[in-house]
């Protein structure tokens, strides 16, 4: 069996001279004498990946001393609990951004812990837009406030970064993160579940200005307290050493490739031919308004949804895995993170115009 493209949103792709590196490393990692799923997390080598491996995120995304880099467990979606418990008291409200699926689980869970309020609602034009700031209804005392900065399921992707004033401002970039250069100063907490650019699923990454350590609500679990975390290097407890590792390989690997700035013309450029082969047929659309529409996830639908079984069964056949949209929407989507090749979309599109061809 070959190796196909690999669409899918999550866990995703990841680059080739990483899993060769990861092939190498078994059954011996380190001069160990053993794998790196079988050494102590407080070993001397491990302890030094994770130090590494925090220097390189540092480095790639400029996160300046002012903010502590966590690695922790339970997803994005922890996340969604973590972040009222650790920055918002019950009696607090919080503004939060709607604009998809994740915007709105994020708010679901918020409303067990705080008072919410929804600033902006895209629901209205099912989550193919993003409502202009000016129309904010922000609150005057909030804790912070959370947006979405890509909508994995919708495909729709912040193209700047709200403003806020002082109000502490949360993103979450599961499925945005690394794949371009960004401005963390601007946030109080950035977080990303790993499976999309980071690595394998099982490591989430957090990165949290440090003047907002130390605000959690007495009845927080330990393993839920940013600043535990952050008094213990990310060891509160046993973490995920094999995922933590890859996403160390795959930190380096950004960097070998020259970090962001040349990741982002990349993306930009695969997103761009992709965007203009689905606008440029008649027979696939994308719903999302242009200036909004997401480098990493691309939805399209056929003009007969009939025929959506046998696009995707062609496409496996052909070797593009995992196109089906998200069981929510429907029809197709292509998940083109940073270890998506260039290749992989030329084949793409060659298979959509032959398909638009034959069955069009
Ligand atoms: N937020 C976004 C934007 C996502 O895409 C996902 C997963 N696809 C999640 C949150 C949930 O992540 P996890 O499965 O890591 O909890």
């Amino acid at each position: 069996m070959t190796r196909v493209y690999n669409f899918s949103a999550g866990p995703a792709a990841i680059p080739d001279k990483v899993l060769q590196r990861v092939k190498d490393d078994i059954p011996e990692w380190a001069g160990t004498g053993m794998s790196v799923m079988e050494v102590s997390h407080r070993s001397r080598e491990f302890v030094d990946l994770a130090t590494s491996a925090e220097q390189n995120l540092r480095k790639l995304l400029a996160i300046s001393e002012d903010y502590s880099v966590l690695f922790l467990q339970g997803g994005a979606t922890l996340q969604f609990s973590m972040v009222p418990l650790n920055l918002a008291g019950d009696s607090q409200v919080a503004d939060y951004v709607q604009t998809g699926s994740w915007s709105k689980k994020a708010i679901a869970e918020a409303l067990k812990y705080c008072r919410v309020n929804v600033v902006a609602d895209s629901a209205d034009r099912n989550f193919t837009y993003i409502p202009n700031q000016d129309g904010w209804q922000k609150s005057t005392d909030a804790a912070y406030l959370h947006y979405c900065a890509n909508e994995t399921i919708a495909g729709v992707e912040f193209p700047f970064i709200p403003d806020v004033g002082d109000t502490p401002l949360i993103s979450d970039m599961s499925s945005t993160i690394l794949s371009r250069p960004l401005d963390v100063s601007r946030f109080g907490v950035i977080y990303a579940g790993a499976q999309k650019n980071i690595g394998p699923a099982g490591i989430t990454l957090v990165i949290v200005r440090k003047d907002l350590l130390g605000r959690a609500r007495a009845i927080t679990p330990s393993l839920m307290n940013y600043e535990v975390y952050d008094k213990s290097g990310s060891m509160t407890n046993t973490p995920p050493v094999f995922a933590w590792y890859v996403a160390a390989l795959v930190f380096e690997n950004l960097l070998d490739q020259g970090g962001l700035g040349v990741i982002a013309e990349r993306n930009r450029a695969k997103a761009g031919k992709l965007y203009d082969a689905i606008d440029g047929s008649n027979f696939y659309s994308n719903p999302v308004e242009p200036a909004v529409r997401s480098w990493m996830n691309v939805p399209f639908v056929l003009a007969n949804s009939d025929l959506d079984t046998k696009f995707l069964d062609e496409a496996d056949a052909a070797g593009l895995a995992n196109l089906k949209g998200h069981r929510s929407v429907g029809g197709m989507r292509a998940s083109i993170y940073n270890a998506m090749p260039e290749a992989g979309i030329d084949a793409l599109i060659e298979f959509m115009r032959e398909f638009e061809r034959t069955n069009g």
